[in-house]
């Protein structure tokens, strides 16, 4: 390939990201992430598609500075969207971001289950309870730690995942010793861009018009339209007060306003987001 495929490009072509890509193919062949001027082999930044050799001699030579930790959830996503969304997206962005600072940054291997028990009554979602997912992520933290790695940056695509994190960032850092950051990858989003590129004003929201927005640009074949008739299924469903039957029904709605196209801004903007905050922690 002569040209350098643009980021918008290499989204469309990204099979998608989370544990479930481990067994995937890897990336299509051919593309450069912006701003790097050549061509980086996608796999190069995932941790868990790299060799010891690889990982080893970044670190060796002092290239490797910062480490993301992607968490996410199993948990259901309206009709239409797959249950690994939020594990997909937030990987997602860490492999750009990552990209975008080749060979200062790896993504560490998704944690794919988040803390999901208010999504308990809807089939097919999987929950750790808080200390067993707080746990797994600070044990990831703490084999980076070993390997030498200082600057880890948790970013995170799940709400249920919100506050047991960042309550408990402080003590992490205290039995860890080396600088670790949170941040959902949707943090980028302030009001303006949410009134700017979402016509429902929303996001994250939960598999409504950003959601499906995110997943059409990144990864459509996880949005399954097919055979959904939201009508049909809602006395089917099991909803656990008039908020949460109201909420779902609204959400369902507002999927129908997603695009490819918002997709792929509001992925830049979190990209973009996550590196400033990579490059931040690099130079502090
Ligand atoms: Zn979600």
């Amino acid at each position: 390939m002569s040209e350098p495929t643009s980021r918008r490009r290499f989204v469309q072509t990204l099979p998608g990201a989370s544990l479930a890509a481990a067994t995937a193919a890897p990336a299509a062949a051919g593309v450069a992430p912006a701003g790097t001027g050549g061509y980086v082999n996608p796999r190069r930044v995932l941790l868990w598609e790299s060799t010891r050799k690889e990982v080893r001699e970044l670190l060796a030579e002092g290239k490797l500075k910062a480490v993301i930790v992607p968490t996410g959830s199993t948990e259901q996503h309206n009709e239409h969207l797959a249950m690994i969304q939020d594990t997909a997206s937030a990987t997602l962005v860490a492999q750009q971001a990552a990209l975008a600072l080749y060979p200062q940054v790896m993504v560490a291997t998704p944690v794919p289950v988040g803390v999901s028990p208010h999504w308990m009554h809807r089939k097919g979602t999987l929950t750790l309870k808080r200390e067993t997912f707080v746990a797994v992520v600070f044990e990831i933290c703490e084999s980076l730690k070993t390997h030498g790695v200082e600057k880890i940056l948790i970013l995170n695509g799940h709400g249920g995942n919100v506050r047991p994190l960042r309550e408990s960032l402080e003590d992490f850092r205290a039995k860890l010793g080396i600088d670790v950051q949170f941040n959902s990858y949707w943090d980028a989003y302030t009001r303006e861009i949410k009134e700017k590129y979402m016509e429902s004003k929303t996001a994250p929201g939960h598999a409504a018009e950003f959601e499906t927005s995110f997943a059409m640009a990144a990864f459509p074949e996880r949005v399954h339209w097919e055979g959904v008739d939201y009508a049909k299924a809602k006395p089917l469903l099991a909803v656990k007060d008039e908020r949460d039957a109201a909420q779902d029904e609204k959400f369902a709605g507002e999927a129908k306003l997603a695009t490819s196209k918002k997709g792929e801004a509001m992925i830049s903007i979190a990209v973009d987001f996550a590196v400033e905050r990579l490059r931040k922690m690099i130079a502090g």
